[in-house]
């Protein structure tokens, strides 16, 4: 079996703790990785701070052509990578390729916004005592950034903190999810071998309860960016201190399908939106609210195309819905569902679990208090339930403690808007299913989803402190 060592300051290492990892539908090994200790923590920040005195050295266009080789890389082992993400996290191979493709495009743009990365002349004489002076800010790296990810996009979201750090001219320890590391140990390796200084990138593999919060504290990491759990996220940030920290946490989704919906276009974009990777999507579509006068079509079309979807192995071309990350999981959805139809709910489609895989559920009237509705199911589930007027879909849209995105269809523009300015959350999709997202669009939330964003352009912000310099340009002033 393929064994995957963990690269600090440009070497392999191993340590005498291994774990295996696991294709998640079955069980199956897939690899090995090596679990570090204090000591490879110790190691990879001390790496990560040496490299960050060259990468802020490091000319911009030099900067972005190292991004740029990889990326090229990357497209040419797109294969290889779809399967090793595919084999890690239990994705069908479908949506593994895809996220190879979005994961290059993640590249490609960061390598591009390392030559636009710039600061602002300042005009210090709008002010009476900046009379004769002059004053600009210029943009510069943090130092040593601690990246900590999730599994569930393994590839793409390391990609969102990696790509923007280093085209800023950072160092980075990387902290990959135990069950998901090797698409982001083979990720490190094209970079360093596209001209990457050795410690500017550094994996270290191994349970986040330990090395995780040993980074998060260490006094020479400035910046931790971080993508996963809420409860996770705000540990986080009770122990990092003054670092600088950005959180892409959970939401609980929302769509509202107004009575003037295209259907044809509603249903099967809601239907992806649901069931992609079998609904472990930080913003998967698990609350949609459908106007009273068309929710039997609404709900008719859905079943339908949920009961359509294709189950099976993660590495079969005609699978669209395969396993969740653990039976763990599995269960954990199973017995949310069951609360949700214990409390009233309507179970309409699936839900039969075998192992990992549960078949696409869908549940109507869902009461708002349970888990299923109330907090984020990451699984494949949705729920519909009815409204009558736009403020009380709208009302009910905030009633949750998350906000990432959400979105509506209806033909109507003013309404339209109504919903873009009323719902609080980081981003609104008009007339698409909020589960969309482009790379390079600014893409984060607010209340318990998180603060900051990622997209190359805005992470580079994040990732970067503006110092002014400022010029008394007349003598004697
Ligand atoms: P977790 O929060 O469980 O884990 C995320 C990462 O944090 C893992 O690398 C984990 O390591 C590490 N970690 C765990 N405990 C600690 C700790 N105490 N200190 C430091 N690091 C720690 O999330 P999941 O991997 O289960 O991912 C699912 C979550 O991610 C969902 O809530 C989802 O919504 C969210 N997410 C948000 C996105 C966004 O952009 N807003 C995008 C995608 C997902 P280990 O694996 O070893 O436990």
């Amino acid at each position: 079996m393929t064994e995957y060592p963990m690269r600090i300051g440009g070497e392999e290492v191993r340590t005498p703790e291994v774990r295996q990892i696991e294709l998640p539908y079955d069980g199956s090994p897939v690899g090995t990785v090596y679990v570090a200790s204090g000591e490879q923590v110790d190691a990879a920040v001390g790496a990560a701070a040496a490299a960050a005195r060259v990468m802020r050295e490091m000319s911009l266009d030099e900067r972005s052509a190292i991004l740029r080789k990889a990326w090229q890389r990357l497209l040419e082992l797109r294969e290889e990578f779809a399967l090793a993400i595919s084999s890690e996290s239990g994705k069908p191979i479908k949506e593994a390729r895809a996220e190879v493709d979005r994961s290059a495009q993640t590249l490609l743009f960061s390598s591009e916004e390392a030559h636009r990365l710039c600061g602002e002349v300042v005009p210090m004489d709008a002010s009476p005592a900046g009379k004769g002076r002059l004053a600009m800010t210029v943009r510069e790296p943090r130092g040593v950034i601690a990246a900590i990810t999730p599994f569930n996009f393994p590839l793409n979201l390391s990609m969102h903190k990696i790509g923007p750090a280093l085209a800023a001219g950072n160092a980075v320890v990387h902290k990959p999810a135990s069950a998901t590391p090797i698409s982001a140990l083979k990720l490190c390796a094209i970079l360093e071998d596209s001209g990457l200084p050795k410690g500017a990138l550094n994996v270290i593999t191994g349970p986040g309860g330990a090395i995780g919060e040993m980074l998060v504290r260490d006094p020479r990491v400035a910046m931790v960016t971080f993508t996963g759990s809420p409860e996770i996220g705000l540990r986080i940030r009770n122990l990092a201190g003054l670092k600088k920290v950005t959180l892409e946490l959970g939401s609980n989704s929302a769509l509202i399908v107004e009575e003037d919906a295209d259907l044809e276009q509603a249903v099967p974009r809601s239907l992806i939106g649901s069931y992609a990777n079998s609904g472990q999507v930080c913003i998967s579509v698990q609350r949609i609210f459908v106007h009273r006068r068309i929710r039997d079509e609404f709900v008719e079309r859905f079943v339908a195309g949920a009961r359509r979807l294709t189950l099976g192995h993660p590495h079969d071309p005609a699978t669209d819905v395969s396993s969740l990350i653990t039976p763990a999981e599995a269960g954990r959805v199973e017995e949310w569902i069951a609360e949700a139809v214990g409390a009233g709910a309507r179970l309409l489609a699936g839900a039969r679990r075998r192992r990992a895989t549960i078949e696409p559920a869908v549940l109507a009237d869902v009461p708002p208090a349970v888990r299923l509705w109330a907090k984020e199911a990451f699984g494949p589930v949705a729920g519909i339930n009815t409204y009558d007027s736009l403020e009380e879909a709208i009302e009910r849209v905030n009633e949750s403690e998350y906000g990432l995105q959400a979105g509506i269809y209806t033909r109507d523009i003013r309404k339209a808007f109504q919903a873009a300015r009323g719902v609080h959350v980081g981003g609104f999709l008009i007339n698409e299913a909020p589960a969309y997202r482009v790379d390079q669009m600014p893409y984060g939330g607010v209340k318990l989803s998180g603060t900051g964003r990622e997209g190359p352009r805005y992470a580079i912000q994040e990732m970067t402190e503006p110092k002014l310099i400022c010029w008394k340009v007349q003598a004697g002033l």
